[in-house]
């Protein structure tokens, strides 16, 4: 080694001796690359497998899944970070659940490095609460993600123009064949899209059916490209979650 590579070795030593350790999110040791270490992140059960582009669900070579030929969604494309397991379940319920805003700000990064900043929206809109959740909760986990990938991206969010217009049962107390009709119509869209693309973020998507309903309502206004933003994709041996 060089003097002169081991004079800046020493110094990035300094400078990682010096710059604040924080207690990892998921295993308590020390992390000095983000809320949760290395170790846990290489735990991380990240969406590396080839997919179905429209609906995330796993295919032999990354083509379109039986079910989205037969019975394509109104959105055309999602992007995932995760598959939906362990240990990223915990932390989902942490940014939802235990207001671990700097969680939803992490997450909003690894979906950044996945969107296709070849082909980016006119606008990007949250999945909406109810008005009753969202005074439960307090914040909506979705905006939260929306709103820093939008900053990130330069891009128009949407904040209000989406609505959640019936309070529907979670659709995680659902079968999953009810969760369809349960959300149908639950959304509308006060704002006129015809011809704009547009993303609509959400965490977690698991059968799609809300975020069907969803991309419907922007459809019926006009919206021609639809995405679908997610941080995790519940995936056929994980099926567990609204
Ligand atoms: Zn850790
Ligand atoms: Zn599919």
């Amino acid at each position: 080694m060089s003097i002169l590579r081991s004079h800046f070795m020493n110094i990035r030593s300094e400078i990682e001796r010096i710059l604040p350790a924080q207690p990892c999110v998921l295993c308590g040791g020390m992390s000095r690359d983000g809320l949760w270490c290395n170790a846990c992140d290489a735990a991380m059960p990240y969406l590396d497998a080839p997919h179905c582009p429209v609906c995330a669900l796993p295919t032999p070579a990354g083509e379109v899944c039986g079910h989205c030929l037969a019975q394509p969604p109104a959105f055309s494309r999602t992007t995932a970070v995760f598959g939906y397991g362990f240990p990223l379940d915990k932390l989902i319920q942490g940014m939802k659940y235990g207001e671990q805003l700097a969680l939803a700000h992490a997450f909003a990064k690894n979906l950044l490095q996945r969107i296709d900043k070849s082909n980016l929206p006119d606008y990007v809109i949250a999945m909406p609460l109810h008005p009753a959740k969202l005074r439960e909760r307090g914040f909506n986990q979705s905006l939260l993600l929306a709103a820093t990938v939008t900053r990130e991206l330069k891009l128009e969010l949407l904040p209000h123009v989406c609505r959640r217009v019936r309070d529907t049962p979670p659709q995680s107390a659902l079968p999953w064949k009810e969760r369809k009709k349960n959300v149908r119509g639950a959304f509308c869209c006060d704002m006129d899209l015809t011809g704009k693309r547009v993303a609509l973020v959400d965490d977690v998507l698991t059968t799609g059916a809300s975020m069907n309903a969803l991309a419907e309502a922007v459809q019926e206004r006009g919206a021609v490209e639809i995405d679908a933003w997610v941080i995790a994709r519940t995936l056929p041996h994980t099926q567990n979650r609204g």
